[in-house]
Formats: C-alpha cells, structure tokens, sequence
C-alpha cells in the first residue's frame, strides 16, 4: 500500500511538471514569457533571443523557402523563431505582430502584406524596445531598423531587358504584383526604365497595364484573357512580375494557343515557372537567391536583437527615414542558365525540373 502511494504521488508530480512544461511553449515551441514584454523575463534569466517572424502569405512556394532558411540559421546563432503568416491579409497581420509583441519577442521580422499599413505596429514595437527589421519589402513610413532585400529595381530591369531583346517592336501587356506590396511598384519602375524609351520611339505599344491583387494566379488569369479578348490576341510580350502571375497568365495564353509563342517574363525561379521555362512556355524568370537574403536576414535579426551596430553600404528611404540597406543582386535566368544558376545553387532539383522533358532533350546534368 505504501509502496503503491509512492508510485502515485511520484505519477503526479510528473504530470504536475509535464503540464507546467507545456504550458510554457507555444506552437513552434518558443518558450512563452510572463508579462507584456519579453525583457522582463531577460531579466528573470532567459536571455535566450527571441524573433518574431512574420509572413505575408506561406502558401507561395517561394515564402516557405524564405522560412526554413531564415529559421534553421536563427536557431543555428541562438535564437528561437515563432513564425506566423497573415494568408495576405493585412488585418490577420496586424493582430499577429501584436500577439507576438506580447509574447515578449526581441526582434519583430516582417514581410508585408500592405507596406503602408504596419508603421502602428512598428511604433508600437519601438515603444516596447523591439528591434525591427523589413524583410523583402520594405515597411514605409515607419522607424525600421533594417531593411534587407534585393535590388528590386534591378529586378524590374531583368524583366524587362531581356523581353525587348526578344522583342523589340510590338504590343506590350503588363502585369503587375499587388499594389500595396511596396516592391511591385520597384519592379514596375524598373520595368519602365527599359520600355519608357522605346514607347516613346513608337516601337513599343502598351495595350494594357493592370496590378493583380494579392498577386493572386487566378486573378492573373482572368485579367490575361480579358487582355487577349480586347486586343483580339494581338499581344506580343507580357511583362509579368513574378511567377505565380506568369503561371496565371500562361493558362490564359495556352487556352488560346499562345503559350510559347507569347514572351512573358517572371520572378522567383519557383518549380513550376522552371519547369515552364524548360518546356518553353515561359521566356525567363528572375531567380533572388533566398539563402542569401534568410541568412542575411536571421544574421541582421540576431544583430539587432543584441544592439550590435549594422553595416551596409545602402540606405532606402521609406517616408519617414533612410533606412540601412542590404541590397542583393538578382540574377536573370533562361533555358540556357537554368541549370547553372536554380539547379546547380541546390534550389531546384534536376529531376523536378525537366521531369516533363523528353530524356533526349534534356541538358547536361550539372
Ligand atoms: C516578392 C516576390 C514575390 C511577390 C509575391 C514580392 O514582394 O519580392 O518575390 O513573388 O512578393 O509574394
């Protein structure tokens, strides 16, 4: 009998200490602090950094490539990472960060869905002694710490350039991203940088210029067979902002047999676009090298979240202040590169690209 009391007490002091314990985690087991504020618990001696990152929308493949790299490199210098993302909608966005605040982050890591709506949040982070950091696009108006990304411009350039060296003379669509994603409108500046000439020359004609909201596939869809219907098919080039609009817009074309024959242009190096290029239905994609901007990123977090200084060459200025820039490169990329560039940096596999090709005409492996 006693022996069995033994046993009992001893089951529920386990119990007891498995609930506190799971009580303490959260559901990308960060360890929850007491209190508003995670200093408070720094000072009760968990001076483990915690970073809150917060995704504008997981389901595009390209989005899921930036987590797992940002996160593996964060926990690899210490920190832990909650991550939330807002499905594209900025309200959800709003209340995450505010929900991670609360879980006593040290760091805020943000990709806007609407980067002119955050800067409430930012002060409020500010105020709360977090240390912010624009991932990708840029939060404007606001007191951001860093911002890291590509040349976005650049990237709208690539596009561009490599379209009209395809075609020189003829009508042009243009597909924008979404208009409150602040790098949409760099990537169309960038795009206008090329084409501005040769519109003015008359070589170029601009039959239509529409932004896709949410950089919605579907959206991008209906507003390409719309296109093709008011211009009965006479469209000869469509700068496209990314892949999933290109996507879009190649069901678009294909259903009217123009895919392949129609140059259209990308951004992501996303499997499927590769795999489209491989096959010939789309003309390029612009490929940003994710490693390089995650682990950037999660090295400027950790950076911030331990008040070390930052260096960079650029600054960008978002409204409020120039805000210190880490300015990547993009790189363009066709059927002739492809192997060199996505596959041969481990992004995209071989087999997953040309698994629809013939054998026979496929490329050399790398
Ligand atoms: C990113 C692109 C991405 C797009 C849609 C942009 O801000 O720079 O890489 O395709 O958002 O999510």
């Amino acid at each position: 009998m006693l022996k069995f009391k033994k046993v009992l007490s001893m089951l529920v002091i386990f119990l007891l200490t498995i609930s506190l314990v799971a009580c303490g985690q959260d559901a990308s087991g960060g360890k929850k602090t007491s209190g508003d504020n995670g200093k408070d618990s720094k000072t009760q001696g968990d001076d483990t950094l915690k970073i809150g990152l917060s995704v504008t929308d997981l389901s595009l493949e390209r989005w899921q490539h930036d987590r797992d790299i940002f996160v593996e490199k964060a926990k690899e210098l210490g920190a832990e990472v909650i991550v939330q993302s807002a499905d594209n909608d900025e309200s959800k966005q709003l209340t995450q960060i505010q929900n991670m605040l609360s879980q006593g982050i040290d760091v805020l890591v943000i990709i806007a869905v609407n980067s002119d709506s955050l800067s409430p949040v930012v002060d409020q982070a500010k105020k709360e002694g977090v240390k912010v950091l624009a991932y990708d696009r840029l939060v404007t108006n606001s007191d951001v710490d860093a911002y890291v990304s590509f040349d976005n411009v650049r990237v709208g350039e690539l596009q561009a350039e490599y379209l009209v060296k395809k075609v020189s003379i003829g009508n042009y669509f243009l597909m924008g991203g979404s208009s409150t994603d602040n790098n949409a409108k760099l990537f169309r500046k960038g795009q206008m940088n090329i084409l501005q000439p040769l519109i003015d020359k008359g070589d170029i004609k601009v039959v239509g210029d529409q932004w896709v909201e949410k950089w919605d596939a579907n959206k991008a869809m209906g507003i390409m067979e719309n296109a093709l219907t008011a211009n009965n098919n006479k469209i000869d080039a469509v700068v496209a902002s990314n892949d999933a609009t290109a996507g879009g817009a190649i069901q678009a074309l294909d259903a009217q047999g123009l895919a392949g024959k129609v140059v259209i242009s990308g951004q992501d190096a996303d499997l499927a676009a590769c795999q489209r290029i491989a096959e010939g239905t789309q003309t390029m994609t612009v490929y940003k090298p994710i490693k390089t901007l995650a682990t950037t990123s999660a090295e400027v977090a950790v950076k911030l979240g331990k008040g070390e200084k930052i260096e960079t060459d650029d600054t960008i200025n978002n409204g409020k202040k120039a805000v210190p820039y880490i300015k990547l490169d993009p790189i363009m990329v066709d059927k002739d590169n492809l192997v060199d560039t996505v596959i041969k940096d481990g992004f995209q596999s071989y087999d997953d690209v040309y698994k629809n090709v013939p054998e026979g005409e496929r490329p050399a492996r790398p």
